[in-house]
């Protein structure tokens, strides 16, 4: 039979079709071909890419197609088990391709720390499953995706870096019943609040105590973005609190040695020796009290310390820095630490369920000493927390009191007011349409606005 060139092109064009449905049609009876998440439905779209690549010359009688030249695209959401291994099983690579896989992997990805439910594979394999290209993007850091390439017969891998935009917003929330509460309604997250309770005011405003309905929050900060995805929230570079109780601005500066610390509006530093909380707040059960009923020995005796009822196993913070005296197990305290700090301070965390420092070891104000429990004399998980001052315990909502802070050094003043006015601007700007992008960090950036 005698052809047209034309009709040669459709022939072999439509048998390529044919071949290559025919092999994806197999390939799916076999096997799955994709194990979806139950929580991330919308991947099974994305799945299964089908990429053939021997194009038919049109002069030239068509080659016959070489299985292996056949390619194809697989995307894949890892699971509840989270394992690499097992979303690559599911689509039928052999053991030695995974086991290959998994070395290239190794030199630049800890997947027994780094992998999550939700981190997405997408591959190129060919007929023979052997891998032609992979890409890792974990669904926590997806500006680092790991990206693995056969080259020869050897696969490279490396861990790339995309850079995440950053758009600084400026929001005015008022307080009701809390912070947290007050920062969701303006369609915030809680990390957004962590930042303003245990860093910008971490150790000058009680958060428990201070707030009063009706104060008013206001925030400059930044959110990073990849692409049109909001991926966490950078600094905050502004926070200013007016309350009834207690009043305080935070302005984030970076001095040109690079130390970037919050200040009030006069340059004075917001950091102290200690930190008000040994954790990330939820609540306290039991204030500091020299007289309180005892659940477990149903006496009147003194509380000397502050409890904070938490979830088992929620980390558990130095709140300054110091030498560890004490770390292990303590009668009615359970697993205990000690820690002296500088000008006679000591502070101790009890009931903890895991202990994470050493005696004799020294730390810093906020590294992890362990994690909530409910060892020793306890009625639930909690945190028993004490600050002693020479020899005997005081409230720790007292402790900064009389602290000499820091402040700015004179030449970079001018530097700082600078910030300042810019930062209460943008503020003062979101008052008429808050929340809003009030700047673009990469299209206008001030010199000292550089994130850290
Ligand atoms: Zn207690």
């Amino acid at each position: 039979m005698r052809l047209p060139p034309r009709s040669t092109i459709a022939f072999w064009g439509l048998l390529t079709s044919l071949i290559v449905v025919t092999f994806i049609r197999t390939d799916l009876r076999a096997r799955p071909w994709v194990t979806t998440a139950e929580s991330e439905p919308s991947t099974q779209e994305a799945a299964a890419v089908i990429v053939p690549l021997p194009a038919v010359a049109a002069d030239k009688p068509a080659p016959s197609i070489s299985v292996s030249q056949i390619r194809h695209q697989v995307a894949d959401t890892l699971g509840r088990d989270g394992s690499i291994y097992l979303t690559l099983k599911s689509h039928a690579l052999p053991e030695l391709e995974i086991a290959r896989l998994g070395q290239a992997l190794a030199g630049v990805f800890d997947a027994q720390r780094e992998t999550r439910p939700g981190d997405v594979i997408v591959m190129v394999l060919d007929s023979l499953r052997s891998v032609v290209s992979f890409e890792y993007t974990p669904f926590r850091e997806p500006e680092m995706p790991v990206v693995i390439e056969r080259v020869g017969d050897r696969l490279q891998a490396r861990r790339d870096t995309i850079e995440l935009t950053n758009r600084i917003w400026a929001i005015e929330v008022v307080i009701e019943d809390n912070l947290s509460n007050a920062i969701a309604e303006a369609g915030e997250g809680d990390a957004l609040t962590d930042f303003v309770v245990d860093y910008v005011f971490g150790s000058v405003i009680d958060f428990h105590r201070d707030p009063r309905r009706g104060d008013r929050l206001g925030l400059v900060f930044t959110r990073r973005y990849l692409g049109s995805r909001f991926i966490r929230y950078g600094p905050v570079l502004l926070a200013r609190y007016e309350g009834q109780v207690t009043s305080q601005l935070g302005i984030q500066y970076k001095d040109p040695i690079g130390i970037a610390e919050y200040y009030d509006a006069n340059g004075t530093s917001l950091e102290r020796l200690f930190l008000l909380k040994p954790m990330q707040f939820r609540r306290i059960s039991s204030k500091f009290n020299r007289k309180r009923f005892h659940p477990i020995l149903k006496r009147n005796m003194p509380h000397l310390g502050t409890d904070y009822a938490a979830a088992p196993g929620t980390d558990v913070w130095a709140t300054a820095r110091g030498l560890v005296t004490v770390a292990g197990r303590n009668g009615g305290y359970g697993k205990m630490v000690e820690i002296e700090h500088p000008n006679g301070y000591r502070t101790r965390y009890a009931h903890l369920s895991r202990i994470l420092v050493r005696k004799g070891q020294r730390i810093r104000k906020r590294d992890l000493v362990g994690q909530v429990g409910s060892t020793g004399r306890a009625t639930g998980p909690h945190l028993h927390y004490e600050l002693i001052h020479n020899g005997s315990q005081i409230d720790p909502r007292s402790v900064n009191r009389g602290d000499e802070p820091r402040r700015l050094a004179s030449s970079y003043r001018e530097a700082f007011e600078q910030r300042k006015r810019y930062l209460a601007s943008l503020l003062d700007d979101s008052r008429h349409a808050p929340p809003q992008v009030v700047a673009d960090a990469a299209r206008r950036p001030p010199a000292a606005l550089t994130a850290p």
